[in-house]
């Protein structure tokens, strides 16, 4: 590289939202570090929440949760999947959070008695922890993805930041545009109007795209570019196709297609960059293979919506990691959604859980959905099906051997039944007063904790370490009351939080593969590294 200033890549969206800025973004970050660069990105959620701890997954998606514990959005997990890097509480803020620490800092008296004002002192919160991003990861390059579409009220002041970035640093600032092209049926033709009435929306906001990405279901034809590039002011060469593809992991060497790499390159006139894009390469090409033999995964879970957010939003960790693994097991992964309800008022079709090679469980707050899932994980383990729990997932599978192994009949967790004869989940006494006093934000078992695997177990096999670290997000716990009385009828705790003792990881050592982990591996699942517990749960799905 022939600056050592970091370079600011502001990702705006156009025309509407949903269109794949965020593995947009996360595409070109993979690019940028295939050519050698030090990468990081950050996300800019324009709501008022001041992280999305709070929102239920069918209105926004999975709640991702950082090493270091805070709940963001689901794109922050999309950066470290294809980064394959972790990416901390440094990178993500909200209205919410922006405010929150501006009027903080006028009570501390930290703004000298000025007066403090949304322009310029919103914006400049803002900079300020683009550059500490920047700063903290050590990055060339940060990618900063401004959440919403441009034109909508919400997102005005981080736009605002965008511009007064560049005005202070015009070599270092580059403005991207992921836009969509619609082809109406009755036309039948891929109309460029609405991109342009976004780009002139940022000029408004005294913004010039240096590019657009233009979403499409086909790939962009040469006049369409054109027109693009002459009315949004972009040269044409600037302009990259973006159709939709089978596989996301497959965007990043559709950009290439059209150089986006070298063209940011050019853009700061960096020289001396080249690429090596094999390893990524070569996990596509598996993605691809459509000759793989199968395995069949059912996710047993409730966040079934209409809304905004589909089913794969609301799980979409694991069902990556269930990709992850079955890629690097040859195996193409073929994943159906269980409704858990179903299961209560019909447990016959219990029975067609045979066709499976594997049943997840995972992780879920609240009593909706939850006798069906300890049905279906009493089906996995007296059929020696092949099955993973995950966080709620783990404490079902507790309360379901409590109650058929143990004969503890009413075995529950307090989160449903505060007042059950035997909480075999039950909350931290830390907990008790949050949920007393309504401190639910942020207060969770959070983030990365360590946990000491006990030898000899297929836990000890899967990590080949005796200490590990996962991460968290949770507020019960397994009842130590109960410890001996579960192990004396075969359940082993195969992971153990040395701090607290509490239960991480529990197994059946006669069945052929029944793990359950209080934390959630998935969130630490990456293409090119994809989790043991998902790639040993798939090496036994498909085990004969
Ligand atoms: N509801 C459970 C708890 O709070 C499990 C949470 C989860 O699955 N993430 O402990």
């Amino acid at each position: 590289m022939t600056s050592n200033k970091t370079k600011y890549i502001f990702v705006a969206g156009g025309v509407m939202s949903g269109v794949g800025k965020g593995v947009a973004t996360a595409s070109i970050g993979r690019i940028l570090k295939e050519y050698g660069f030090s990468v990081t990105a950050v996300k800019i959620d324009p709501y008022i929440n001041v992280d999305a701890g709070t929102m239920n997954p069918v209105e926004h998606g999975e709640v991702f949760v950082t090493e270091d514990g805070l709940e963001c959005d689901q794109d922050i997990g999309n950066y470290e999947r294809f980064l394959d890097q972790n990416i901390l509480k440094t990178n993500y803020m909200t209205t919410g959070s922006v405010y929150q620490a501006v009027i903080q800092k006028e009570r501390n008296l930290e703004y000298g008695g000025k007066c403090v004002e949304v322009v310029p002192d919103i914006p400049n919160e803002v900079i300020g922890r683009i550059k500490n991003a920047a700063r903290i990861n050590r990055a060339d390059f940060v990618l900063v993805e401004i959440g919403g579409t441009v034109g909508e009220y919400q997102n005005m002041l981080f736009l605002e930041a965008a511009r007064m970035l560049k005005l202070t640093e015009p070599a270092n600032v580059l403005f991207l545009l992921v836009s969509y092209l619609p082809i109406p049926q009755m036309v039948g033709e891929m109309k460029t109007k609405p991109t342009q009435y976004a780009v002139r929306t940022l000029n408004m906001a005294g913004i010039q795209p240096d590019m657009i990405i233009a979403r499409s279901s086909v790939p962009l034809d040469n006049e369409r570019k054109k027109k693009i590039s002459v009315f949004c002011n972009v040269a044409d060469h600037n302009v990259i196709s973006a159709p939709d593809v089978d596989s996301i992991y497959e965007i990043p060497i559709n950009f290439e297609k059209d150089k986006l790499g070298l063209r940011i390159v050019n853009h700061f006139g960096l020289t001396g960059a080249k690429k090596n894009f094999n390893k990524w390469k070569n996990l596509v090409g598996r993605v691809k293979n459509k000759k793989l033999l199968s395995v069949k995964i059912g996710i047993a879970g409730k966040y079934f919506a209409s809304g905004a957010f589909t089913l794969a939003d609301s799980y979409i960790s694991v069902i990556e990691a269930v990709k992850h693994a079955a890629w690097a097991n040859n195996r193409r992964p073929v994943i159906t959604w269980l409704n858990a309800e179903g299961y209560e008022k019909n447990p016959r079709a219990l029975t067609k859980l045979k066709e499976f090679d594997g049943i997840i469980v995972p992780g879920g707050f609240g009593s909706r959905g939850v006798e069906g899932k300890i049905k279906v994980i009493n089906y996995a383990r007296t059929n020696n099906i092949p099955f993973l729990g995950l966080c709620y997932g783990l404490q079902l599978a507790v309360i379901e051997f409590a109650r058929n192994i143990c004969n503890l009949k009413k075995a529950h967790t307090t989160e449903i039944a505060p007042d059950t004869v035997h909480p075999v989940i039950c909350t931290m006494s830390e907990q008790l007063a949050n949920i007393a006093n309504k401190n639910l934000g942020g207060t969770m078992r959070l983030g990365s904790y360590v946990c000491e695997i006990k030898n000899g177990t297929l836990a000890h096999k899967i990590y080949g370490s005796g200490m590990i670290c996962e991460r968290h997000r949770h507020r019960y716990e397994v009842n130590n009351k109960y410890i001996d009385e579960l192990e004396k009828k075969g359940l082993v705790r195969s992971g153990i939080n040395p701090d607290k003792n509490l239960v991480e990881i529990i197994e059946l050592p006669k069945h052929k593969f029944f793990v359950a982990t209080q934390f959630h591996p998935e969130l630490k699942s990456r293409p090119l590294n994809p989790h043991p517990i998902f790639r040993s749960f798939i090496k036994a799905a498909i085990s004969k």
